[in-house]
């Protein structure tokens, strides 16, 4: 058997979300004539109580539209310094947009309106001049923690006092409303625009779309088409989106116990020093001093089980649509002749 546990983004598409695909209405989405894509986008923008959507081919994508449309060379944004845009996404933010990033610390990976008024730079000729704030929820680096559906309205109250421009990247924002139970429409409107995707525990192959208003988005579709992502009969990959949306939203919860009987699992291993508190289907944990995690990963990949190293002593495993009861069950059962 193998577990994979390395990431949400392994999965592959069901044979349902395939013939889902297969017979999807498609068009040329560059004419905006893709039925699919235009549903998909349409079904965004109002679960998010937001005028316009706009498809992506990843998730980098939107965010990277986010910024270039909501931001003009010189200007400077303010985000956590574990967030993905800053960490994982190639330095785009300043190749693209020509901006600077001005990074915040703030607990598990979340930041505070205290963070974002501490952050904002005075209006001198010689200094970036602050723009856009963007948040990540739920935050990957950090371990899937969830904002406070407060603290997202102070954040965004914030950012309308100081006239900033507010953005999300949701990734994994369907994990961070399952987990928080709060609704779309509670949030959605608290931001300029929204990243979500639709390739992590919903399991689609390609897929993101950026809400927003009907001027931003307008502006992201003309920058989207100058960055090479214009396509064409997209609407095979919205119909996956969609799909999941129907069939994969609900079953989020069960990625989120499996994560937390996981780290029951982990909790009783010698080699574990600690496992992080576990917010949502994101496992961290520290293996004790004097044991290499490359030795770990090692062992633990010789019976079938992947996870990947974090830190420099922490391993992460997440759970996802692929992952089973009884891929759980093979894991705490293997885990008790470990020889570590
Ligand atoms: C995965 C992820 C993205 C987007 O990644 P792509 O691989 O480009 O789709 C953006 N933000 C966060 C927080 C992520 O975890």
């Amino acid at each position: 058997m193998i577990v994979d546990l390395r990431s949400d983004t392994i999965t592959k598409p069901t044979k349902e979300m395939l013939a889902a695909m297969a017979s999807a209405e498609v068009g040329d989405d560059v004419f905006g004539e893709d039925p699919t894509v235009n549903l998909l986008e349409r079904r965004m923008a109002e679960l998010f109580h937001q005028e316009a959507g706009l498809f992506c081919a990843s998730g980098t994508m939107a965010n990277q539209l986010a910024i270039k449309a909501q931001t003009q060379p010189m200007d400077e944004i303010i985000a956590h310094e574990l967030c993905h845009i800053y960490y994982y996404e190639t330095a785009g933010y300043a190749y693209n947009s020509g901006v600077s990033i001005k990074l915040c610390n703030g607990k598990d990976g979340l930041i505070s309106p205290e963070d974002i008024l501490a952050n904002i730079q005075p209006d001198y000729d010689w200094l970036p001049k602050t723009s856009l704030v963007t948040i990540e929820n739920t935050h990957n680096k950090a371990g899937g923690t969830c904002y406070y559906l407060s603290t997202m309205q102070a954040i965004s109250k914030t950012c309308k006092d100081n006239s900033l421009k507010l953005h999300l990247d949701g990734a994994r924002i369907w994990n961070a409303m399952v987990a928080k139970k709060y609704q779309p429409e509670d949030f959605g409107s608290l931001f300029d625009t929204i990243s979500i995707c639709f390739t992590k525990g919903m399991g689609a192959p390609v897929g993101s779309v950026l809400v927003g208003d009907a001027v931003t988005i307008k502006k992201a579709r003309r920058i989207r088409k100058a960055f090479g992502g214009g396509m064409r009969q997209a609407g095979i990959l919205a119909a996956a989106c969609l799909y999941s949306m129907d069939h994969h939203y609900e079953l989020l919860q069960k990625d989120h116990q499996r994560a937390q009987a996981l780290g029951s699992i982990f909790e009783q291993q010698h080699w574990i020093a600690s496992v992080s508190p576990i917010s949502t289907n994101i496992v961290i944990f520290h293996i004790v001093d004097g044991l290499s995690p490359q030795k770990v990963l090692e062992k633990l990949s010789e019976i079938g089980i992947k996870m990947i190293q974090f830190g420099p002593q922490t391993i992460r495993c997440v759970t996802h649509l692929d992952i089973t009861d009884e891929h759980i069950h093979y894991v705490e059962e293997k885990l008790k002749n470990l020889p570590l």
